[in-house]
């Protein structure tokens, strides 16, 4: 989240907003200490896939793409990572073998290519707010969306994820906040029409044998305006409340733990 005063515009990365939407607070702390929000190594796994995926789809051979996921997690490993929860020998030791299983099981699947790691920033509408706005003349405020699509074919918006376990495809379809914003993107820069297609292309890790799980999510734009009106209420309260204060601290899902909070310490962790 990035809000502009002198322009009125408040831009939303779709990454932040799915930490917010795990936990408020710990969605503040990332913005006021960007630096302690740092990745996990379990996560470093997944950049590595990304920039092997990247690679390939991009036309380089399987080797030069090798070679370049392994120098995506030297650069990884090279910045500061408070969160261990697999040794560095392990992630480098397991990554040939997913970026195997997404050549082998998900490539195929993917269909006529055209835009990866898409970068994209997107005007979604306009607030106005008495409460917020008491001047007389005054200027809405502007909500923005950005992120980086991972790839984008003639009919199909994907993601490549590195997951620990299946997922259930219900709740990717009835919760996942990524789809609605990179189908939104995909509307207004790729010519999609609503209802839009989109896949995450996920590898569940194992050492030896990782599997492909594919999700295909529709969204439409009934989701794009309940997206909107989320929106609304988060920046509103932003607006009000600032940043010093503490929001909403919520702890009901596994990702409230020493594993995946980079707060914890300073936070739950204290007490329990
Ligand atoms: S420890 Fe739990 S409640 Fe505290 S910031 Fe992290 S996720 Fe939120």
């Amino acid at each position: 989240m990035k809000l502009d005063y002198e322009n009125r515009t408040v831009t939303y990365r779709q990454s932040w907003l799915s930490n917010y939407f795990d936990c408020p607070e710990k969605a503040r702390r990332g913005l006021l200490e960007p630096d302690a929000d740092t990745s996990t190594d379990a996560a470093i796994l997944g950049t590595g896939l990304h920039a092997y995926a990247e690679c390939r789809l991009l036309g380089e051979d399987r080797a030069a793409s090798m070679a370049a996921a392994l120098n995506a997690l030297d650069i990884e490993f090279g910045q500061p990572h408070r969160i261990v929860q697999k040794s560095e020998v392990q992630v480098y030791d397991w990554l040939p073998s997913q970026c195997a299983a997404w050549e082998r099981d998900i490539l195929p699947q993917v269909g006529e290519v055209v835009a990866v790691e898409h970068n994209f920033n997107l005007s979604l509408g306009y607030i106005y707010d008495d409460a917020i706005d008491m001047e007389p003349d005054f200027v809405p405020w502007e909500i923005r969306l950005s992120g980086q699509i991972d790839c984008v074919t003639t009919d199909t918006v994907w993601d490549w994820k590195t997951w620990g376990r299946e997922k259930p495809a219900w709740e990717q379809q009835r919760w996942a906040v990524q789809p609605t914003v990179y189908s939104f993107a995909a509307t207004r820069e790729f010519g999609f029409t609503y209802p839009v297609n989109f896949k995450f292309g996920a590898i569940i890790k194992a050492k030896a044998n990782p599997k492909p799980q594919i999700i295909p999510v529709t969204r439409t734009d009934l989701h794009e305006q309940w997206l909107f009106d989320q929106l609304r209420g988060i920046t509103r309260q932003a607006l009000k409340l600032g940043f010093e204060d503490e929001w909403t601290k919520r702890d009901q899902s596994a990702l409230c733990s020493a594993d995946w909070c980079v707060f914890w310490d300073t936070c739950k962790g204290k007490y329990l």
